[in-house]
């Protein structure tokens, strides 16, 4: 965990040595906004964000030219719905959350937020309009006020405030020895795992974007803290487009759509009232074996052994 503050360090003297921050680009993005290795094509416009829609049109593609990861992708997530991409590790989940923040460009197809084309808008425009919360939260060293503000830098003080309160963090965050002004990191407090999920929640929340993406958490935390990270990210999901990578029973059975991936395919696509009348489908099969509280990814797993 401490690894994690790391780059942080590194982040906070920004200004100094911005070309050694970079490197963990996928981290260093998540708060302020910059990837090395996606240009934006010469004539890049601005994303003018509406209500939100996603939609991923024949999409395949591979990291360097490798084996396809992803083949002849397409779904949509509607505007202020919420999609569940569910399917066993490898299948391809994180890969497409990186697309649509075009950490990558594709071998073909296109990915639509709200009818324009990832590729051709600027990327700065393109992640001002997603917010990203990722399983092992980032926080950098600074002040707790400063790392929910990073979702934002403009954001007031009321604003951060007001984040941290929707996130469920307000409460331990007035318990700390300074308050909002508590430095965390090496230096600073430790926070627990859902006390740092909630932070992040909370920078998500001022970032205000139209677009969510979470990479929902499978490490356990303890049953307060899972239950007040649970409350915010219901917070946070209302009226936005949220596409979450989905481990949990109760967030793939309450998604508007489920998107259900093997081997880099999309292979089902529906509501749960509707996968689960497939006959022999593999969603179908999954909810079946589940025994209520598993673990999406390992029953996955199983359902692919199952002859
Ligand atoms: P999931 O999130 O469903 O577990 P991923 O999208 O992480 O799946 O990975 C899909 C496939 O792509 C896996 O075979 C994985 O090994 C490969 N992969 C993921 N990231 C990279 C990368 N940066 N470079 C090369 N291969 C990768
Ligand atoms: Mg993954």
């Amino acid at each position: 965990l401490l690894l994690a503050y790391d780059p942080a360090r590194r982040l906070a003297r920004l200004q100094v040595g911005l070309e050694r921050a970079l490197v963990n680009a996928r981290m260093i993005y998540e708060v302020l906004d910059m990837e090395p290795h996606q240009r934006d094509v010469p004539d890049a416009v601005e994303l003018v964000p509406g209500p939100g829609e996603i939609a991923f049109e024949k999409v395949s593609f591979s990291y360097g030219g490798n084996a396809p990861v992803l083949r002849n992708v397409s779904f949509t997530a509607r505007a202020g719905q919420t999609t569940a991409i569910v399917g066993a590790s490898g299948a391809g989940k994180s890969t497409l959350i990186n697309l649509i923040q075009r950490f990558y460009d594709l071998d073909q197809g296109r990915i639509l937020f709200d009818g324009q084309d990832v590729a051709k808008v600027t990327k700065h425009s393109l992640r001002q309009a997603i917010a990203y919360v990722s399983q092992q939260p980032y926080l950098f060293e600074g002040s707790i006020a400063d790392n929910i503000r990073y979702g934002r830098p403009d954001a007031s003080m009321d604003e951060v405030v007001e984040a941290a309160r929707l996130a469920n963090a307000h409460e331990f965050i007035l318990q700390q020895p300074q308050g909002y002004d508590t430095p965390i990191g090496e230096n600073g407090v430790t926070l627990s795992g859902g006390q740092r999920q909630r932070i992040s929640i909370a920078r998500a929340i001022v970032r205000n974007a139209p677009v969510l993406l979470l990479d929902e958490a499978t490490s356990a935390l303890d049953n307060e803290s899972e239950k007040r990270v649970q409350q915010a990210l219901e917070t946070i999901m209302r009226g936005r487009t949220t596409i979450v990578i989905a481990h949990r029973l109760s967030t793939i059975v309450n998604a508007d759509c489920i998107v259900v991936m093997e081997a880099g395919r999309v292979i089902e696509q529906g509501r749960h009232e509707d996968l689960v009348k497939v006959e022999n489908g593999i969603y179908a099969r999954f909810y079946q074996l589940q025994s209520g509280q598993a673990d999406l990814e390992d029953n996955a797993i199983s359902v692919e052994e199952t002859p």
